[in-house]
């Protein structure tokens, strides 16, 4: 028969081992414990991907081989076949097949299964360009692959709907949507928490960070489409209104949850797509809900995908406002508890109890704080990497450096993302029920959010100056009558 096909635990999607060409496939699978040692961070996101391939060789029964080994290499080579493999999703995994390749363990290996658009095209598109912009790529995509458009035009009259789409928490203690779906826990789940149990105990260089608790995310085919289904029938059309508000009693508010699973790639992204889109055009939900949604899927994702590769391995050393504050350890320990600032204390609690927040959490509350304080950019894109269940090893630099950070001195993103804590106030319940006042900048209760937003403006206010869409802030900074109480506070603040 045909060479078999060796899957990573990130392409465990039935658009992947059933599509025509790979149906008759022996599927392989390996489980290789090296890699979890090098590989750490968060413990539920090891448990996913282990419950994610030992649920795909459950389901494909017979034709599927799931090996438990040390080292991958060792496995192929007592498997005794060549493979077929598809291109993966980091640089060192595709150095390591290319070598395979010569080895002779691997027969052939296809493109990258994950993404709508190939890394051909992307190249192709991005030309002999320095500099990117996620709207020019986001609506090229959409005419592209014909999504949300009247012929040449976007459907609705417009390409962005974010005006409409940035609304202040309601005020109660939830959102009081209809909850997503949540999957049950099986046996292979019991197993893969006591495997994970045991090898922590058996082997001290496997670490995990955060706590174990129960599985949160879809891992098979067959629960990813369940949670899209009850996502688009029950949250899609609250969605947009509120993704950039934070509940501190409702982690998920209307958020798809979606991420494990389409970075696992249990869904093709078109498809997912093609559903929201189908739900705008039968009036289900509004225009700008839909539009909101699909912009995150193949406009953002998409994009970073594609920087990742195409910025080079040069990009993670990018450190352009020189920031060299090592992490301190409340934040590395993921220590919530030591935290007074109520809305940094409650995400950091997410990321240690779930390894999940959502998007304005990790930009305006985590990536906000490190870029106020100077945190080394590297070692803070290895955080957001070892500590998130969606961060596998493309996610987090282009988002980190330079989304987050604008380490990168501006190559996708205008302007550096952070804010005082009045944005905070605005966006979300923390405030209120915070010793500190968003409204202070100096003294007992001054705001680390706000203090620091006025530290870093200082700091930076030469490259802030320069841009047009930042000056403002350097002019009303000049005008603070307490700057220089501020700093002094500032430079000695160790404790949020
Ligand atoms: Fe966060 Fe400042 Fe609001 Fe406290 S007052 S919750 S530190 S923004």
């Amino acid at each position: 028969g045909p060479d078999p096909l060796w899957l990573f635990a990130d392409q465990l999607g039935p658009h992947i081992h059933s599509c025509d060409d790979h149906k008759d496939r022996q599927v392989l699978l390996i489980e290789s414990t090296a890699a979890l040692a090098r590989r750490g961070g968060h413990r539920q996101k090891a448990h996913l991907v282990l419950s994610g391939m030992r649920h795909l060789a459950a389901e494909l029964g017979d034709r599927a081989e799931f090996w438990q080994a040390e080292g991958y290499r060792d496995a192929l080579v007592e498997f005794g076949r060549p493979v077929v493999v598809h291109e993966p999703s980091s640089r060192a995994a595709s150095r390591f097949v290319h070598a395979l390749h010569d080895e002779g363990l691997v027969s052939e290996i296809l493109p990258n299964p994950t993404f709508a658009l190939s890394r051909k095209d992307f190249e192709t598109w991005a030309g002999e360009g320095e500099n990117f912009r996620m709207e020019n790529f986001y609506r090229d995509q959409r005419r592209r692959f014909d999504i949300l458009m009247d012929g040449t035009s976007p459907a609705g009259g417009k390409w962005n709907y974010d005006a409409e789409n940035r609304d202040s928490p309601p005020k109660r203690e939830t959102l009081g949507v209809d909850p997503p779906w949540w999957p049950e826990e099986d046996d292979i789940d019991e197993e893969v928490r006591a495997d994970l149990d045991a090898l922590v105990d058996d082997r001290p260089d496997v670490r995990f960070t955060g706590v174990d608790g129960p599985r949160q995310f879809a891992v098979t085919g067959d629960e990813a489409q369940k949670a899209l289904r009850t996502f688009l029938d029950h949250r899609l059309a609250t969605f947009g209104r509120w993704e950039d508000a934070m509940m501190g009693g409702d982690w998920t508010m209307s958020h798809s949850l979606l991420s494990v699973p389409l970075n696992l790639s249990l869904l093709d992204p078109l498809d997912v797509v093609h559903a929201a889109e189908s739900a705008a055009r039968d009036g289900s939900v509004d225009m700008a809900a839909a539009e909101g949604f699909i912009r995150q899927i193949i406009g953002w994702r998409e994009f970073i995908w594609h920087l990742y590769w195409h910025f080079g391995p040069g990009y993670m050393k990018k450190n352009e406002l020189k920031a060299h504050t090592r992490l301190p350890d409340w934040f590395t320990d993921l220590d919530a508890d030591a935290v007074t600032a109520r809305c940094l204390s409650d995400v950091l609690a997410g990321v240690r109890d779930r390894g999940w927040v959502h998007h304005i959490p990790r930009l305006m509350i985590l990536g906000s704080h490190a870029l106020q304080r100077g945190y080394d950019p590297a070692e803070l894109t290895e955080w957001f990497r070892a500590n998130f269940v969606d961060g596998f090893d493309w996610v987090m630099p282009v988002n980190v450096i330079g989304m987050s950070q604008h380490a990168d001195g501006g190559r996708m993103a205008t302007k550096p993302y952070t804010s005082g804590g009045a944005y905070i106030n605005t966006m979300s319940d923390y405030c209120g029920d915070c010793a500190y006042n968003p409204k202070v900048r100096v003294g007992e209760n001054a705001c680390p959010f706000t203090a620091g937003y006025w530290q870093f403006t200082h700091r930076h206010q030469n490259m802030l100056k320069a841009n047009n869409r930042t000056a403002r802030s350097v002019a009303t900074m000049n005008r603070l009558k307490d700057l220089d109480e501020l700093l002094e506070q500032e430079r000695a603040r160790d404790e949020f």
